[in-house]
């Protein structure tokens, strides 16, 4: 038998991520290839650049994308800036989280964590006090946008707190890029990463990264080789910046870029502070319409991310039948519940090209429907 093309069946993606990609980025994805050394691709990486300094408020020379989905973009974080020699203190509120304690152990850094709520924003005076009992510490890390609760914690607070006790700042900005207030400069982040595919519209498979002046100087004179080659971003900037002078280090996914390019030309063209409205205003149509369906919020109402509802299942509801009743009578995709919320709650994203009203009417009615059934 012979295999036949894939076509994929039109989906509507309301999870937690891939999200629904925006048509303009897919046309841009089939554009033609070219060298990725050719001068009109560098001069498109030089404006990936500029457009992500603007996505992520930064003036960071340190800004580009990592040819790699968003936990490549955590590992680039952890690796380049951690040594041995480091003290680490991870605040954990989710899966995410906990990521990065695994990262840290397999760096063999010592690790402080910061336990949290799931389901909660990151306690500001948690960190504190475990920066008071741990004076050694040189690092704070934690997630700004937690996917697996729908949580949103402080950034600028705990990167203040962090300031004050002089480490350096590694944030995942993963599920918060675009969808709601993120400022690197100002609210002092050494280290952020971020993906393409939750709120940029943009599909999945790239990771921009941003690193302060401290951050990379820090890079720059760690004394023992980054234990990953790939990884390595004092490698990787020679390729993103050589100023004329571009060296090679491996193929960048050319046309992965153009779609990064095109989605954050649109985020442009809608001005950063109008999309963290449109989630916000997307966010509210949700959640009264949840309500009405006697669905409940894991999360405060004062701690939620517009981008990702997470509610609790009702008792005696089947809770793959209704997504697979979602999946085959409306061709939309929501989120099961992750980690300790596996079985108990359903994780409904609003990210980028998903965040429209369509999408809240659609995703309403048919979840009316399936509870019905
Ligand atoms: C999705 C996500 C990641 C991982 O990104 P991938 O693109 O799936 O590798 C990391 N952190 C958070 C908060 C996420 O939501």
């Amino acid at each position: 038998m012979t295999i036949q093309s894939f076509f994929p069946p039109q989906r509507t993606l309301m999870g937690p991520g891939p999200s629904d990609v925006s048509p303009r980025v897919l046309s841009a994805l089939a554009r033609p290839t070219i060298g990725h050394l050719d001068p009109n691709f560098v001069a498109m990486m030089d404006e990936v650049k500029e457009l992500l300094q603007y996505a992520l408020q930064t003036k960071n020379k340190f800004t580009m994308a990592v040819s790699a989905p968003g936990s490549a973009g955590m590992e680039a974080c952890f690796v380049n800036l951690i040594t041995p020699e480091d003290t680490v203190v991870v605040c954990v509120n989710g899966v995410f989280g906990m990521r990065m304690i695994e990262n840290v152990n397999r760096i063999g850094a010592k690790l402080v964590v910061v336990e949290g709520e799931w389901g909660r924003a990151v306690d500001p005076q948690a960190l504190e006090a475990s920066l008071k009992e741990n004076p050694q510490a040189n690092f704070v890390a934690f997630v700004h946008a937690e996917t697996s609760t729908g949580a949103l914690s402080d950034a600028k607070a705990l990167c203040a707190i962090a300031k004050e006790h002089d480490c350096l700042t590694i944030v995942d900005a993963v599920t918060s890029l675009g969808g709601v207030e993120l400022r690197v400069d100002e609210w002092q982040i050494d280290a952020v990463y971020s993906g393409s595919q939750k709120c940029l519209s943009c599909v999945p498979g790239l990771s921009p990264v941003s690193f302060s002046d401290k951050a990379a100087e820090v890079i720059q004179n760690r004394g023992i080789a980054v234990q990953s080659w790939f990884l390595d971003q004092s490698l990787v900037m020679g390729y993103w910046s050589g100023e004329g002078k571009r060296s090679y280090h491996h193929t960048a996914p050319v046309n992965s870029l153009y779609a990064l390019h095109e989605s954050l030309v649109m985020l442009q063209n809608e001005g950063l502070e109008n999309s963290w409205a449109r989630h916000k205003t997307m966010h509210d149509k949700l959640s009264t319409g949840l309500a009405k369906l006697g669905l409940e919020f894991i999360v405060p109402a004062d701690e939620r991310l517009p981008q990702l509802n997470a509610v609790y299942i009702p008792q005696g509801i089947d809770d793959a039948k209704v997504r697979e009743f979602l999946l085959n009578e409306f061709n939309l995709e929501i989120g099961a519940g992750l980690g300790a919320f596996a079985g108990k709650a359903w994780r409904i994203g609003l990210m980028g090209y998903a965040a429209r009203n369509e999408n809240v009417t659609l995703c309403l009615a048919a979840l009316e429907e399936a509870l019905k059934q």
